[in-house]
């Protein structure tokens, strides 16, 4: 029997939080951690900001919900303004949701009635990469490329699709060029197999995250895959849940290889921590054609409350008022040089990459052959207790399937300062010092 009533995950017991300030939060027994992974990549402000509250308790005051199909609200009015400035106009239409799941789920159902729409409806197949993460329900689970949460559900989700995503730490011969080369035809293999007039849409992550350990695209890549879908007739989807609203040091990440998608997903940061909030953005001509055919049969009960909206408002406009995009790329750029000292300490970190304030650390037993460690050593979960012991929080992972190993995100608030950062990186440090002992 246990004590508490909640069930998560197993795994040791946790402290209980007390209260948050800036980068750090304290548990109840007094103990600081710096936050290194803002919660789940997703408190981009830092804890206990007063701004975001006061902006929520106005709205508060004003009302906290009404529902989208009987008015409309100034805060997700102006909240869908400045995401489509975020795009430069790119993408002209937004869809608030909850959630990053309920984003790629409002992604799937949007496309999919895209080509209905259009007499298509023999176009029922989209493509993800492996691994990837797009969600935990069902529809984003199919796309998901991550065996151990697939694995039971396979037969109940409507799948996806799977091709390998470039990998660039473990590429091997022939150079950069000729690797992306391969992965892009293995790419059009799959899709020839299924027949290029049975695809929806192409899905990826610019940056992975939970999957992949901040693995990262290529321009050649995303060029690469823009041209297959223009060829095959098919969507472009970015799922930016993780990596945008300035996570990468430019308000999406995908604006750093100018390739740019037909929907794109996003969640997490864009509430900051302080409400979900999640918004599909897309294109103006494909919403025309689903409204112009009976609209978009979907919705979710809190999508684009006026609460929700505000706090993602507050959000948006201190990120800009503060300039924090620059802080992301300064800190990043300490971040960048720290990790890499820390990798050429320890041979068994393999891998460190990512962008802005997203960094992945992969772990390898042999630094050469890049194999990964037995999953019996349970790297990822010892880390992650040795710099929690230390009073830092990261962002755990293995992947199971053997495509890659044990990894951790390195992801904190976009506040944090110069000093903050070294603090993170000597806890990191000494934990991984545990480690090696
Ligand atoms: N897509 C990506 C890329 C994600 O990283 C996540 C969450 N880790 C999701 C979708 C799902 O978001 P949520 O957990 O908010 O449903």
């Amino acid at each position: 029997m246990t004590t508490s009533p909640l069930f998560y995950q197993a795994g040791p017991a946790m402290p209980e939080v007390s209260h948050g300030h800036g980068v750090f939060l304290w548990d109840t027994q007094g103990k600081e951690y710096l936050d290194g992974c803002a919660g789940a990549i997703s408190c981009n402000l830092g804890h206990g900001r007063q701004d975001i509250r006061n902006a929520m308790l106005a709205q508060l005051d004003r009302v906290a919900f009404t529902y989208r199909t009987q008015f409309e609200n100034a805060p997700a009015v102006a909240l869908a303004e400045a995401l489509v400035e975020m795009t430069e106009g790119e993408l002209e239409k937004v869809f608030f949701v909850s959630s990053g799941s309920e984003a790629v789920e409002s992604a799937i159902k949007l496309a999919r009635q895209y080509y209905v729409a259009r007499g298509e409806s023999q176009r029922r197949h989209f493509v993800s990469l492996r691994p990837s993460y797009h969600g935990s329900t069902l529809g984003a689970l199919g796309l998901t490329g991550y065996q151990p949460l697939e694995a039971p559900f396979v037969s109940i989700t409507s799948g996806s699709i799977k091709v390998p995503g470039p990998d660039f730490y473990r590429q091997t011969d022939g150079g950069r060029d000729a690797y992306i080369r391969r992965v892009l035809d293995e790419t059009r293999a799959a899709i020839e197999v299924a027949g290029g007039d049975t695809i929806i849409a192409i899905v990826i992550e610019p940056v992975g995250g939970a999957s992949t350990g901040a693995r990262l695209v290529d321009k050649d890549y995303l060029e690469g895959i823009r041209r297959l879908c223009d060829e095959f007739g098919c969507l472009l989807i970015f799922d930016e849940v993780l990596c945008g609203v300035g996570r990468t040091g430019t308000w999406f990440a995908y604006q750093q290889w100018g390739v740019a998608p037909d929907l794109l997903t996003t969640a997490k940061g864009l509430g900051a921590g302080y409400y979900p909030v999640g918004a599909l953005l897309c294109r103006e001509a494909i919403v025309e054609t689903v409204m112009a055919n009976g609209g978009f049969q979907h919705g979710h009960t809190y999508a684009g409350n006026p609460l929700a909206c505000a706090t993602g408002l507050a959000a948006v406009e201190a990120i800009r008022r503060e300039g924090l995009l620059d802080n992301v790329q300064a800190r990043g750029a300490q971040l960048r040089q720290g990790l890499e000292a820390l990798q050429s300490r320890y041979p068994w970190i393999g891998d460190v990459r990512g962008l802005g304030l997203l960094w992945g650390v992969e772990l390898v037993m042999d630094p050469v052959e890049k194999t990964p460690f037995p999953a019996e050593a349970n790297l990822y979960a010892r880390v992650t207790a040795l710099a929690k012991a230390e009073g830092l929080l990261i962002y755990p992972r293995r992947t199971l399937n053997g495509l890659a190993g044990d990894h951790f995100l390195v992801s904190p608030p976009f506040t944090i300062s110069e000093s903050e950062t070294e603090l993170l990186l000597e806890r990191l440090a000494r934990a991984l010092d545990r480690l090696d002992r």
